[in-house]
């Protein structure tokens, strides 16, 4: 069950568009003056380096954040790749380069971070983490520890989609709530929409970002329209954006077998109850992902929402 480690995938593109989206709900949710209570149901180690053995191995961060920070910096001889760069991505590159020191990629922040390092005070909001993986447990907790974040942050070995149920609804009724499984097992698809249908019943106006892959499996296609269900029966506006970076056409030649050469070529976010500026802010900074991370057939993106 454990084989999934995110270090090996920290930085590829399907986590610059789940943080990119992260950090535009919460800089949103983090306006308003009531406390916010932020749950990352699956954390992972929370910190990752790019230049270790795990990424290094994979690669996936070349053709993500590391891409994308290559082609917008405003030190290329010919300047950034695209002029006008959208505030969203702009503030994502700019949130990643706080954990690096000058112009390197050496850190990742993984989501506990990114969403620590945009919460208030410690008496305002909090998160809390649940992470199952016996090795990025106690990574996580080791890095949390180094925040000096006091009660702040809760990290637990529990199961995450259990755990979230005693958060939810949260004192001061505003929840932001990210589940983003490995789904090694097939039965986190079902998980995830039992959760989120468990969630609304409990607390129908928290913020919930479900991540999940775009792949050829039933399970995976089904998981966005599912949600899509529960949120129109609920009532709840929602929000689905995808990002697809498409095939290799150059690999292909190069005779790589496509499953091995590939990887994950596309992921989507599913949103239920968004800040109402997401997609406002996600309808500039998607086609720019494309345009820089795009790899050829295949790729794209889609945007959608309703409620
Ligand atoms: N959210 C992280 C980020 O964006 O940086 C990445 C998380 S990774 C995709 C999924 C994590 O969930 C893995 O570290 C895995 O060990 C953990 N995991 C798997 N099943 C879990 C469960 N039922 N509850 C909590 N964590 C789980």
């Amino acid at each position: 069950m454990f084989s999934y480690r995110h270090a090996f995938h920290a930085g590829n593109h399907a986590d610059v568009l789940k943080h990119t989206m992260v950090i535009a709900m919460l800089r949103h949710l983090t306006e308003k003056d009531t406390a916010l209570v932020a749950i990352d149901t699956h954390a992972g180690a929370g910190l990752y380096r790019l230049d270790g053995d795990y990424a290094g191995t994979s690669g996936e961060a070349a053709e993500g954040v590391l891409k994308l920070a290559a082609a917008l910096s405003d030190k290329n001889p010919g300047g950034p790749a695209i002029k006008d760069i959208a505030p969203a991505l702009q503030d994502y590159l700019s949130l990643i380069a706080t954990f690096n020191k000058g112009d390197s990629h050496s850190v990742y922040p993984g989501s506990p971070f990114i969403i620590q390092s945009l919460l208030r005070t410690e008496a305002r909001d909090k998160l809390k983490l649940f992470e199952l993986h016996p090795t990025d447990i106690k990574a996580l907790a080791g890095n949390i520890a180094q925040l000096n974040a006091g009660r702040q942050v809760a990290v637990a070995r529990e199961d995450g989609f259990e755990g979230l149920k005693a958060f939810l609804p949260p004192p001061s009724r505003r929840a932001f709530v990210l589940i983003d499984p490995s789904y090694e097992i097939k039965s986190d698809y079902g998980k995830v929409s039992a959760c989120i249908q468990d969630s609304l019943t409990r607390f129908a106006t928290g913020t919930y970002a479900v991540w999940y892959p775009i792949i050829p499996r039933p399970e995976a296609h089904d998981l966005p329209r599912r949600l899509k269900t529960l949120a129109n029966r609920a009532g709840k506006s929602w929000l689905h954006a995808t990002l697809a970076i498409g095939q290799d056409e150059e690999r292909k030649t190069l005779g790589e077998p496509a499953a091995r050469g590939q990887g994950l070529t596309a992921s989507g976010m599913f949103v239920v109850n968004p800040p109402h500026t997401l997609k406002g802010a996600l309808q500039l900074a998607l086609p720019q992902m494309v345009q820089i991370l795009g790899r050829g057939k295949g790729q794209g993106h889609t945007l959608e929402s309703g409620g």
